[in-house]
């Protein structure tokens, strides 16, 4: 996706963290220590982690900048080989791009589930970006390219990981975990670029993806109950002490903070832009042009060859289009 913002909120990468967490811990039916002993690894490992965000951050990855991509490839790689995943580059010269990062961890718990988890190495931030670096903004913030969409995520991914091989949950659970290098532009085919993605997510228990939500923490460990009605069902995704479960109509609304309404808050020097944008787009209220309704049925031909219902011709006031 592209990117909306490029602030990341620090905190966040420990509650997000919580999310495949509370899948695995659930998958596993551990108890309350093996959750304590995964949040507190979270937590007391949160520098490496952020150090970590700052190296590939200041890898430039755009998805044309291949030996970059494949760079960040390589970091991240490397961290999953330490966790003894099978790991292996895909080549993406077939689909014109660099290619994506594929591992592969077998559990060794009977029955242990099989999950994948979704990354990507790439950046809308090409070489020629002015844009570039990573850098603090205070004591709980940062900012640079791609550090929301997604390399955070990636690290959240890594770090989960992480925090449940330090738990010895991670035997519980049968891992794949694909990073393409080409999710904001992907190559062509799709069929040849979205392959390994694909094959990873094949007859999966589950398949979470790290991409961004709305940078609030407060909704890191929230699941808005959406489809409520006959056949609804709750699972090891949605449910364990970690979660706030929101089924309440009422709750659900405008949870960013608005008002619920189709609105959008706009900083000051944007609004006469808005404004005279809609004088321009402004319809004419007494124009009748034909619906495409009435094109379709009707029996005058126009001079361009449409043909127009009976009465429905095109007032002499409609706007020209050029
Ligand atoms: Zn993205």
């Amino acid at each position: 996706m592209p990117e909306p913002q490029h602030r990341l909120v620090l905190s966040l990468i420990a509650a997000a963290t919580l999310l495949p967490l509370a899948l695995a811990v659930r998958a596993a039916q551990r108890g309350p220590d093996q959750v304590r002993a995964i949040t507190s690894y979270v937590d007391a490992h949160n520098a490496e982690a952020l150090a970590l965000l700052e190296r590939i951050v200041n890898i430039n990855s755009g998805t044309r900048n291949f030996d970059g991509v494949r760079e960040v490839g390589r970091v991240l790689r490397a961290e999953l080989d330490k966790l003894g995943f099978m790991t292996s580059w895909v080549d993406g010269a077939s689909w014109q791009r660099a290619g994506h990062l594929v591992a592969r961890r077998a559990g060794s718990t009977p029955g242990a589930a099989r999950v994948v988890l979704i990354g990507h190495l790439d950046t809308v931030f090409e070489r020629d970006s002015p844009f570039q670096k990573f850098e603090r903004v205070g004591r709980t913030e940062a900012r640079g390219p791609g550090i929301i969409d997604m390399k955070g995520g990636d690290v959240v991914l890594l770090q989960a990981l992480k925090a449940l091989a330090a738990a010895g949950a991670l035997d519980d659970l049968n891992v794949s975990v694909v990073l393409t290098g080409d999710e904001e532009a992907p190559g062509r085919p799709l069929a040849a670029s979205r392959a390994a993605l694909v094959d990873a997510a094949r007859g999966v228990a589950a398949a979470i993806g790290f991409e961004d939500g709305p940078g609030d923490p407060r909704f890191a460990n929230t699941y808005f109950n959406m489809s409520q009605g006959a056949g609804e069902t709750r699972g090891s995704w949605n449910q364990g002490e970690n979660w706030d479960f929101v089924s309440d109509r009422e709750k659900q609304m405008a949870v960013d903070g608005g008002s619920g309404e189709a609105e959008v808050r706009l900083p000051a020097k944007d609004v006469d832009v808005l404004k005279q944008m809609a004088e321009r787009t402004m319809s004419d209220p007494n124009i009748d042009p034909p619906t495409g309704a009435e094109l379709g049925m009707g029996n005058p031909t126009l001079a361009d060859g449409m043909t127009v219902q009976p009465g429905a011709q095109p007032s002499p006031g409609a706007p020209k289009l050029h």
